[in-house]
């Protein structure tokens, strides 16, 4: 008798296995194994110095490697890069001519690492990548972030370039604070990836806005807002007036209404809708704001969209060999 209750429940819990994967599958838009499926590959990051990015990405992507490594790898490029004035090696600094950075980095086991209003260190995401995988903490700031990184053996290093201090002098005749929308003086690296594995990660660094006031910490950092990653349904990350994407914690909103079915196109479109409520509910003029989002769900398609023109992002895949393409916009 006991025996036999025991087959029963044996086999209902089968059924029961059974049955919450097909829903799970469903859900996630998966109606064949990974194992019979084929994976594409793919890397999308923010802006045009997304192109050099993904090209480093791709390189990691299209040799079986991680989409960890990948992003980490593409956004680097940037981050090195002093001709680029708003991430990394001459960014952009405060008010006070501070160049100070913000990363995180996200992966496919929701493992994540950030640092913020980090000064004189590089690479900030692979400092984020550090905080990730050697520490219990997930998120380090300031004299703590540099004493770590120092600690891990990164170099101290002067990311003041003399064309960002001359920029900078300029601006201290008239001090005057506005943001600019677009490109002009903020921007973000943010690349999302999927690998061959099936596997999803994210990264994000930037110097945040110029000429913010000193210690200002924007979305790009913090999981949530300017990046998210949820292995079983897709990735997003942010670019633009980080406040705003704090407001309404805006990659895990995407992600969200991906999980509800949207495609990443119009997830990333309902996101910007809610950053014009907030917007107006404040009386905020939307003109003075940019945000943008790009997104990947888990069956590899790709989306964006942003607040108003201007913005633009590339994409690599096995189909789209690196282009740069406008996210449509809803002003
Ligand atoms: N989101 C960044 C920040 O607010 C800036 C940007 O993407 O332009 O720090």
């Amino acid at each position: 008798m006991l025996m036999a209750n025991r087959r029963k429940f044996l086999k209902l819990s089968a059924l029961t296995a059974a049955l919450v994967a097909v829903n799970k599958s469903k859900a996630t838009g998966f109606f064949s194994s990974p194992q019979t499926k084929s994976i594409k590959p793919i890397v999308i990051s923010t802006w045009r110095f997304g192109l050099q990015a993904n090209e480093a990405a791709w390189k990691i992507l299209s040799e079986n490697g991680t989409a960890l490594d990948s992003v980490e790898t593409g956004v680097k490029i940037v981050e090195a890069d002093p001709k680029e004035r708003s991430v990394g090696l001459g960014g952009r600094p405060d008010r006070d001519g501070n160049v100070t950075l913000d990363a995180c980095i996200m992966d496919e086991k929701m493992n994540i690492g950030s640092v913020a209003f980090l000064q004189n260190i590089v690479h900030p995401v692979s400092v984020a990548r550090a905080v990730m995988e050697k520490t219990p903490h997930v998120m380090i700031v300031g004299d703590g972030a540099l004493q770590f990184a120092l600690d891990q053996g990164f170099k101290k290093e002067n990311l003041l370039t003399p064309e960002s201090e001359a920029e900078w002098k300029e601006w201290l005749k008239t001090s005057n604070y506005q943001p600019k929308v677009n490109v002009e003086n903020h921007d973000t690296i943010g690349m999302i990836a999927l690998d061959a594995h099936g596997n999803l990660s994210g990264a994000c660094t930037t110097s945040g806005l110029a000429y913010k006031m000193r210690g200002r910490v924007g979305d790009s950092p913090i999981i949530g807002a300017g990046l998210y990653v949820d292995n079983e349904i897709g990735a997003a990350t942010a670019t633009g007036h980080g406040e705003e994407v704090i407001r309404i914690a805006g990659c895990h909103t995407v992600v969200e209404l991906m999980r509800q079915g949207l495609d990443p196109e119009q997830a990333c479109k309902k996101a910007v809708e809610r950053i014009i409520n907030s917007a107006k509910l404040r009386n905020k003029p939307l003109s003075e704001l940019q945000i943008g989002f790009i997104a990947i769900n888990k069956n590899g398609q790709h989306g964006a969209y942003c607040l108003q023109k201007g913005f633009n992002f590339a994409v690599y895949s096995p189909d789209i060999r690196n282009q740069l393409l406008d996210a449509k916009s809803l002003l």
